[in-house]
């Protein structure tokens, strides 16, 4: 069968909408690639080193900068975020569909780079909901809350750049619709081009 590049699925929306355990979910569930995000945020708490995020320092983060090391990179909310290069390649050539869990500069940035990515925004039912999870997380302290209640502001003028969004209000049927559009993308006739020249050249041989 003919192998093809793997899908680059960028999933972004507010935070609090829950797009971490959808990832989580997907990732579980399929087999998809996870891209780790290397970050000079500090941890929180159950957050391992390589798992959730590479955790650099200021310094380690811009020497990757420097060495090409980042497809894209940003700083959100005074903390520097970048999406390693290798790896997203590597799984590529190699056919997996690589998730990144990215904010919106970042995935507008790599759709830039990669045209055919497919970019999917999640968000919850409405911002009242919004609000209650960051506040449930607990992780974040009321400042914090504002300034990212505070992005999700800008970042809402901006969701008209995806190709899909899906609201997390049920967990399972969020995970499903989000594979269900990376299926359904899958399976354009842009991306089966070479499957059918393979199956066109075996016609003429039988
Ligand atoms: P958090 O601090 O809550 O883990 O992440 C904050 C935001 O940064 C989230 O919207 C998350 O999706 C985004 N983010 C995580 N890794 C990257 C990355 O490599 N690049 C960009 N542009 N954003 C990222």
């Amino acid at each position: 069968m003919t192998e093809s590049r793997g899908k680059l699925i960028v999933i972004s929306g507010f935070s609090g909408a829950g797009k971490g355990t959808v990832v989580q979910g997907l990732v579980e569930k399929y087999p998809y690639s996870l891209s780790v995000s290397a970050t000079t945020r500090p941890p929180r708490p159950g957050e391992e080193h390589g798992k959730a995020y590479y955790f650099k320092t200021v310094d380690e983060f811009m020497h990757l900068i420097d060495y090409n090391g980042f497809i894209e990179w940003t700083n959100y909310c005074d903390n520097y975020y970048g999406t390693p290069r290798r790896f997203i390649e590597d799984e590529m050539r190699l056919g997996h569909d690589v998730i990144l869990e990215i904010e919106v500069e970042g995935a507008l940035n790599v759709k830039r780079q990669y045209e055919d990515a497919i970019l999917i925004f999640i968000t919850t039912p409405d911002a009242a909901t919004l609000e209650e999870r960051l506040k449930g997380r607990g992780s974040e302290d009321e400042p914090t809350i504002r300034k990212r209640i505070s992005r999700a502001r800008e970042e809402v003028t901006l969701v008209h750049n995806y190709d899909y969004v899906i609201i997390n209000d049920e967990l399972e049927q969020c995970i499903e619709e989000v594979n269900a559009v990376v299926l359904t993308e899958k399976n354009q006739y842009q991306n089966r081009v070479a499957l059918i020249d393979q199956i066109r050249t075996e016609l003429e041989e039988i």
